[in-house]
């Protein structure tokens, strides 16, 4: 495996870079200002200013849709190992990724669109979500089912004549909060009785289609994350057109792991930069205070932790670039064990060193005068969000476990042979 970054890579990273160093950074106080003035007014829900004046820039800068894989559409794209280290530091500000039109969940939902769409809805919604102009959510998950196992979804996909008609009610819809969210990618069952895994569909459904309820914001340790928002959303007798069925009846998981897989990984990287930027602040906080008579960093159980957080991202960034480079070489499917391991470390390790960050900045960094609160609580939810760390180390144990039965078979046939 080469992780070198090729040239072309090179010379994004360092725009990137400047980038973060001219418009983001210098901007984050703003972003937060704009949406608490907006929430003193009456209506935290509506779009800041401030990243609508840096997308042209950002677009001006050739730092636009980077997280595009290879496609009829974007036959310039790039491969997973090739976004790795520019989704890592876009990680390092929660709101970066939407500027350069990069954030969750409109890039899973612009590959779903890309990948199990019909020209028609690409040019319908694809289009305006590639230009930045609308946002989209993702709807799967239920309050009255343990959705970690989607099969429990009880949402209803019903064909009538040219038509299917939509029931249920969704929770945690990302984004749906958005004014400028103007379209779901709905999953529910199709056909109930048939096999487990082939009873549920994904649709297309208009954010402004008739029988759709946004119901309230859902808070994450307090955060309403507006504009942005996780929504409990009603879809009652919801009638769209028949087209809008993405792929065919009862194919719902297959699109679920074709969308997921990079979503986990794109959240995987976010994740490491988020944790380089908390060893970062750690660091330079350690370094400017003086507690006891000598620098918080001259102590020498900083110098483990410290040591410790370096240690778990170079080996989060590792397992993140072979994931990256697997599914770029032999497919989604074949990297599962490497999407699923990456998913449970890079969250774990991110919430464990920005915790170690806040510890390091003392009362301040619970506050909202540093970012660390903030990307606590956003690197916490990673552990649930796109599946529980549960439900991941379950995949790589069954993995490992078969695997193990499988050399043991191995092992055992030269004896039966040789007797
Ligand atoms: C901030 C945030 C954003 C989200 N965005 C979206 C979104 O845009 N769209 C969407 O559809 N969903 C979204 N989700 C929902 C998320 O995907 C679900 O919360 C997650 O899949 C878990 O489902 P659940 O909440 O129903 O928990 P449940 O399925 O009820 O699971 C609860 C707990 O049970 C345990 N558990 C489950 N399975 C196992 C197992 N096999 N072994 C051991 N323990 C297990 C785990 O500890 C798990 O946390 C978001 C969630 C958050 C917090």
């Amino acid at each position: 495996m080469n992780f070198d970054y090729t040239d072309k890579v090179k010379a994004m990273r360092e725009r990137l870079l400047a980038f973060m160093d001219e418009h983001i950074y210098p901007n984050e106080a703003r972003f937060f200002a704009e949406i608490a003035a907006n929430r003193a007014a009456g209506n935290a829900w509506i779009p800041t200013r401030i990243i609508e004046e840096l997308k042209p820039k950002a677009r001006a800068a050739g730092l636009w849709n980077l997280f595009l894989p290879r496609s009829p559409r974007a036959p310039e794209g790039l491969s997973n190992l090739e976004y790795a280290p520019l989704c890592e530091i876009m990680g390092r500000v929660p709101f970066a990724a939407e500027v350069f039109n990069c954030s969750a969940p409109d890039t899973g939902n612009m590959e779903t669109f890309e990948r199990y769409a019909s020209e028609e809805l690409k040019d319908q919604w694809l289009e305006p979500l590639l230009r930045g102009e609308i946002r989209s959510a993702f709807l799967m998950t239920e309050p009255e089912v343990a959705s970690s196992d989607a099969t429990n979804i009880q949402c209803r996909i019903e064909r009538v004549g040219d038509e299917y008609v939509i029931n249920g009610r969704k929770w945690w819809s990302s984004g749906a909060g958005d004014p400028r969210c103007a379209v779901y990618i709905v999953m529910g069952k199709s056909n109930p009785d048939a096999p487990r895994h082939s009873q549920q569909s994904m649709i297309i459904v208009p954010a402004n289609s008739k029988g759709i309820k946004v119901v309230r914001p859902l808070s994450v340790f307090g955060y309403d994350d507006a504009p942005h928002g996780h929504m409990e959303v009603v879809l009652e007798n919801v009638r769209v057109p028949a087209g809008n069925l993405l792929l065919g009846e009862g194919r719902g998981f297959e699109i679920a792991q074709g969308r997921l897989g990079p979503g986990r990984i794109h959240h995987c990287m976010r994740s490491i930069g988020a944790a380089e930027r908390a060893l970062e602040l750690m660091c330079q906080r350690l370094n400017s205070r003086i507690a006891f008579g000598k620098p918080v960093s001259a102590q020498s159980v900083w110098h483990e932790r410290i040591a410790d957080a370096r240690c778990r991202i170079e080996m989060a960034r590792l397992l993140t670039l072979k994931a990256a480079y697997m599914m770029d070489t032999v497919g989604n499917k074949v990297a599962k064990a490497e999407i699923a391991m990456i998913k449970v470390v890079a969250p774990n390790m991110a919430c464990d060193i920005i915790d170690m960050a806040i510890q390091a900045h003392g009362g301040g960094g619970v506050s909202d005068d540093f970012p660390l609160a903030y990307s606590y609580a956003n690197q916490r939810t990673l552990r649930l969000a796109d599946g529980p760390d549960e439900v991941h180390r379950q995949s790589i144990a069954k993995l490992e476990l078969a695997r193990h039965m499988a050399i043991k078979t191995e092992v055992e046939m030269p004896v039966t042979r040789g007797s």
